[in-house]
């Protein structure tokens, strides 16, 4: 059967950016074309009409979307020089998802219970006329819409993404320290071209900013309190992030992860903070404010304190495949279906096919036999 244009399943949606529909969640983004077959689609939800969840009940609903494997910087802890240098067979051009496909798909995730898109990479903003994909993406109801960057090219681009439909974004800087973060970039990157790139997308309104942190023991956990106190009132949202085993090039050690607690105890030695209840349920982050209100921050303890069970989070991949968990090794190809002429029924069916058989629990099982698994790279997944 012929797919649906992605133009005609679209052509009910009311744009841009409107939030509100009158449709039901699947009747408002699956075309006219399919909507006789909506007893089939309708297969994915639970027999009572409740949320698709998987075999754990977590249910479907935040989607990073990798849109290129590609970086400009070789972050040690994540594209490490020795393993992507020069010869590093990055995806071809044809292999990656054109911003139609990706929008037909995640039309298709967002009538199965989606809320947030994260678009990541790689390092999205090398992806040629992103505002493109995002103008496109900001007209499907009902969706929160961000991105992580490296902040190289905001300067540039923030006022077309901003105008485009991106809601935030989620800078990532490891330290105020020039020299430790030229050497974390590992490609000489000045911390002050990453501050302007976060004033930018403060001035065009990309907020609130967060601004993500990996610590590594012996590397930058000495910026932790100059982060803090720099950021401390600007009304950004500083995230320290525990060194994760993504991957299989990084060379991690349990013995370079600077434990959250630690963290939390750096920054409550000079500045008292209080912890505050997440937003949401499956919130990443633990969320502390200082106690003198001049802002938040949050601790990703994906090592210590492992939330995999409230993970509601998919990941599609730059070249279309569909993975359940940041450490999954294997993941289901969505681009041979859309590039083979399958239906929107036939592919939202595969999407809760597999989040209904999904068991992921990596960081909760994590141990010395799982770190060596052959697990995919964070760079082709999305952080
Ligand atoms: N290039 C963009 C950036 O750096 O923001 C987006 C992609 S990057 C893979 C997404 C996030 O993953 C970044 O905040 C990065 O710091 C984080 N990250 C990468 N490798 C990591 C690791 N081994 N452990 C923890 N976080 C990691
Ligand atoms: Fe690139 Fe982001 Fe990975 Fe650093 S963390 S190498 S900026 S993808
Ligand atoms: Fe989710 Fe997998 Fe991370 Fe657990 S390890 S929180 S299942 S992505």
């Amino acid at each position: 059967m012929a797919c649906i244009p992605a133009a005609r399943s679209q052509d009910r949606i009311h744009c841009p950016r409107s939030r509100s529909s009158s449709f039901g969640m699947a009747e408002r983004t699956i075309g006219t074309y399919e909507r006789r077959s909506l007893a089939v689609v309708t297969r994915g939800l639970q027999p009572d009409g409740g949320r698709l969840t998987d075999r754990l009940q977590r249910p479907l609903r935040d989607l990073r979307i990798s849109v290129t494997d590609r970086c400009n910087f070789r972050c040690v802890y994540c594209m490490p020089k020795e393993v992507f240098g020069r010869d590093y067979q990055f995806l071809e051009r044809e292999k990656l998802l054109s911003f139609e496909e990706i929008a037909r798909l995640t039309r298709l995730f967002a009538s199965l219970g989606v809320e947030k898109i994260r678009l990541t990479g790689g390092e999205p903003l090398l992806r040629r006329q992103l505002e493109r994909l995002i103008a496109m993406l900001a007209c499907i109801p009902g969706l929160d819409l961000t991105l992580t960057t490296n902040g190289s090219l905001l300067p540039e681009k923030a006022q077309a993404l901003k105008e485009a439909g991106l809601r935030r974004v989620t800078v990532s800087l490891d330290s105020l320290d020039d020299k430790v973060f030229r050497a974390m970039n590992d490609v000489d990157f000045a911390v002050e071209r990453v501050l302007a790139g976060i004033d930018a997308a403060a001035r065009v309104g990309l907020t609130p900013i967060k601004i993500n942190v990996v610590v590594k023991r012996g590397v930058n956990e000495h910026s932790i309190l100059p982060m803090a106190r720099y950021f401390r009132g600007t009304g950004h949202i500083l995230r320290f992030i525990e060194y994760m085993d993504v991957g299989h090039s990084n060379g991690w050690r349990l013995n370079d992860v600077v434990p959250a607690t630690v963290i939390l105890s750096t920054i409550r030695a000079e500045m008292p903070i209080e912890p505050v209840g997440p937003n949401y349920r499956g919130e990443v982050a633990g969320r502390w404010r200082y106690c003198d209100g001049s802002g938040e921050i949050g601790v990703i303890a994906s090592v210590t304190q492992p939330f995999c069970r409230d993970c509601s989070r998919a990941r599609l991949s730059a070249d279309g495949r569909l993975f359940t968990c940041l450490f999954a090794m294997t993941g289901r190809d969505l681009r041979s279906m859309l590039r083979g002429g399958a239906s929107d029924v036939d592919i939202w069916d595969a999407i809760a096919g597999v989040w209904r058989g999904r068991s992921d629990r990596y960081s909760e099982i994590r141990s010395a036999a799982t770190v060596r698994l052959p697990k995919v790279e964070m760079s082709y997944i999305g952080g």
